[in-house]
């Protein structure tokens, strides 16, 4: 854990016209969420927000492209591509091709959305490898950021990336900056349906003490599930959010 980081980076899923679940935010939240951001950077607020999209979805392109090219902004994807074409929400390769062409980054999100700190060695280096490789293939240019599936990373998963290549690892902790094994380990504030503009605006002036409360809700999260262990946490989570494991690994890339 360093310092707070200069830029905000906040992390989006889904931006639909209506709100389905707890990371979706709709259309017109999206659109004012950005109205804030240039209204804030013109009176000189606050330094530039990153912008990231989890799991590569249909509504990435089709709902938040436009949004993001009225207000001139440019985003990370991070996408699986183990999972493209396995589902119609999935952004195909060449609606991937698309967002590259707009000018925004696509970079990877594992092969298949397992949580690092579940794989065995073997696992691991597969997620990390075969994204890469994949995504590099495909879209001609390299690809040396991961955003990790379920915010879930150790100090082996960050091991195993700088392994792969990767420079820089996005996670779901906002308040966290830091570097190890010479990565880049960049925290990000999870965009919610709940989320408030002035919730946001705390995050993006980097508030200390917005980013306290999240570390410390974090770290009661932390220690139930060091009580418990993050399998059964999971497990647990899922039943009281009534998502089946399967979509709650797919969709969720933090719990709380
Ligand atoms: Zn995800």
């Amino acid at each position: 854990m360093g310092t707070a980081r200069q830029n905000a980076v906040l992390a989006y899923h889904e931006v639909m016209l209506e709100s389905n679940y707890a990371y979706c935010v709709t259309s017109s939240a999206f659109a004012g969420h950005l109205r804030l951001f240039d209204s804030l950077a013109k009176i000189g607020q606050h330094s530039p927000v990153e912008i990231t999209f989890d799991d590569g979805e249909q509504s990435q392109l089709h709902n938040a492209l436009p949004l993001l090219a009225e207000y001139g902004v440019f985003a990370r994807y991070f996408v699986t591509p183990g999972l493209i074409g396995t589902a119609a929400k999935f952004l195909g390769w060449d609606e991937l091709k698309t967002l590259q062409n707009a000018g925004h980054s696509i970079q990877s999100h594992g092969w298949s959305h397992k949580f690092l700190t579940f794989c065995s060695d073997d696992e691991l280096a597969h997620e990390l490898s075969a994204s890469k490789q994949l995504l590099e293939q495909k879209l001609g240019v390299a690809v040396d950021e991961i955003s990790v599936p379920g915010g879930r990373w150790n100090r082996r998963v960050i091991e195993a990336c700088a392994a792969a290549g990767y420079r820089r690892v996005y996670v779901s902790d906002p308040w966290i900056a830091t570097t190890m094994f010479g990565i880049e380990v960049i925290g990000r504030f999870m965009v919610r349906r709940t989320t408030t503009n002035a919730e946001l605006q705390k995050i993006v002036q980097r508030d200390h003490s917005a980013l306290w409360k999240l570390r410390m809700r974090s770290q009661v999260r932390q220690g139930i599930v060091g009580l418990v262990g993050d399998g059964l946490y999971h497990r647990l989570w899922c039943r009281l959010t009534g998502y089946n494991e399967f979509e709650a690994a797919r969709q969720q890339d933090t719990h709380d």
